[in-house]
């Protein structure tokens, strides 16, 4: 199908990027991206219809862990507590990573977070380490079923948020992680997510970077672009007005450098012409790749953006 207005501001106005298929999981199907005239967003002009894309998120699944049906919850859990940041005991240690977003510890009485797509709880252990109260939901039930296990005290929901029955102005905190760009209408589940928060409550949003590095040199290999699962590759600007036209305000975006993102970007371009990609990149181009994000994050030109705002209802 073709999607004539641009997602975020509306405009009819685009020119094309470049056409490509899957490679990342080996699936048959195609899509072109073009950028918004107007806003800078980057969009799946031709995708598949929504239905088809759902049913290739059932397909994709075989190496997350999860979906693998063999998870050791008891390992997983070990695994999440080793890699906690530092700062979670220690907040006078604290590293500026957005995705730890608020950085202060919860008032009492002001510690509900909502991490929408949360997977398998991978942001929540840590925020509920932290004395959050903890809310997640995901589309896949698996996902769902592993954060149930490893976070007791939590409620978890299998579903999207336009559709499940969540309780309003009710959070003080919502996340969303690398999910905006995979949804049909973004402003729509922004526009959710504000209805959900409580007045003064924030939002943090995390999505791949239209101008960042990796888009830039490798193009269609560029993880970034991931037919037909990204949508929509967002700007500064256009985060902005999507955050902004949802009803929130004081929005602010930063870049943030995914160290990792460049390499396995290379690792895709190698692999060109094979049905699946290989990412794996091999230890000496990821400290290349790891050095060349850092610079590339110091001109703007980072892999991630990050954003936060707040609804002043
Ligand atoms: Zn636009």
């Amino acid at each position: 199908m073709k999607i004539t207005t641009c997602p975020v501001c509306g405009s009819r106005e685009n020119r094309v990027l470049f056409s490509d298929r899957n490679r990342r999981d080996g699936l048959d199907c195609e899509g072109t991206y073009v950028r918004c005239r107007k806003c800078g967003l980057v969009y799946l002009g031709v995708r598949p219809d929504w239905q088809t894309i759902c049913g290739y998120y059932g397909s994709t699944n075989a190496d997350v862990t999860a979906n693998t049906g063999r998870l050791d919850i008891e390992a997983y859990r070990r695994q999440l507590e080793k890699k906690l940041p530092v700062w979670t005991k220690r907040p006078h240690l604290l590293r500026r990573d957005p995705h730890s977003w608020p950085f202060e510890k919860p008032a009492a009485g002001r510690n509900r977070m909502l991490d929408i797509g949360c997977g398998c709880g991978y942001r929540l252990f840590e925020f509920s380490v932290r004395g959050y109260e903890t809310w997640g939901i995901d589309v896949s039930a698996d996902a769902i079923d592993v954060c149930r296990k490893i976070l007791p005290k939590g409620r978890f929901f299998c579903g999207e948020p336009e559709t499940l029955s969540l309780p309003e102005n009710y959070f003080d905190y919502i996340r969303l992680d690398n999910v905006l760009e995979h949804v049909p209408d973004p402003v729509k589940t922004l526009g959710r997510c504000f209805s959900l928060l409580r007045n003064q409550g924030r939002i943090f949003v995390y999505v791949p970077h239209a101008h960042g590095l990796g888009l830039k040199i490798f193009r269609q290999d560029s993880v970034v672009s991931w037919i037909p699962f990204h949508l929509q590759l967002f700007t500064r600007e256009s985060l902005k007005d999507a955050l902004s036209t949802a009803g929130f305000s004081r929005n602010r975006v930063c870049g943030h450098n995914q160290s990792g993102w460049l390499a396995l970007s290379l690792a895709q371009r190698r692999s060109r012409g094979r049905r699946k990609a290989a990412l794996n990149a091999g230890h000496c181009a990821k400290y290349l790749c790891r050095a060349l994000g850092f610079a590339a994050g110091k001109f703007g030109l980072s892999e991630e953006l990050a954003a936060a705002g707040i609804k002043n209802a």
